[in-house]
């Protein structure tokens, strides 16, 4: 059974990250979303709400779970068993800080391998704060989420 995890905040999960999670999924037996907190962020869902989205916008793949875990992510890889972790990869910009976290994550666990994926061109704009600013002020944001999220972002309500 190769296992491949998949971390980040997902507040909320939206197609971009979609993309990466079937790209991977296709190469590995099973792919576990680890819902992670992110001292960096305020996130505005729960780690059960994020789960939540995440199961049902990819409920027709069999071999993609979702899970949350609050420690370091070398550690729930070493729990799981799994071989590698993917990460998303947009512009250049996102390099560095990946570049910093898989060193870090060599240091910590050398078993585990960092895979990184870039999205269809159609998805390489997006990102969760500008979906939920967007979402904020009632604009259109039908074609970057699935129909779950879209309701989970009408019923927060902003106002
Ligand atoms: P973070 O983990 O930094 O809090 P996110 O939860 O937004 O960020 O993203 C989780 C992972 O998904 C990261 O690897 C990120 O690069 C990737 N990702 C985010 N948006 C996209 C996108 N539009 N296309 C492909 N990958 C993405």
């Amino acid at each position: 059974m190769k296992r491949i995890i998949y971390p980040g905040t997902f507040d909320p999960i939206h197609n971009g990250h979609i993309d990466i999670a079937i790209r991977a999924s296709k190469l590995f037996d099973e792919l576990i979303f680890v819902v992670a907190d992110n001292s960096n962020k305020n996130p505005l869902f729960s780690p059960n709400e994020r789960i939540e989205m995440i199961e049902d916008s990819t409920q027709k793949y069999h071999n993609i779970k979702a899970i949350h875990y609050s420690g370091l992510i070398v550690d729930y890889a070493k729990e799981c068993n799994a071989v590698a972790v993917v990460r998303g990869l947009r512009q250049v910009s996102d390099f560095e800080f990946e570049f910093r976290m898989a060193m870090m994550n060599y240091h910590l666990y050398p078993a585990l391998t960092s895979l990184f994926l870039m999205p269809d061109e159609k998805y390489i704009h997006l990102n969760s704060t500008v979906i939920k600013d967007v979402a904020r002020y009632s604009g259109d944001i039908e074609e970057y989420v699935p129909e779950k999220v879209k309701k989970f972002l009408i019923a927060k309500n902003f106002s």
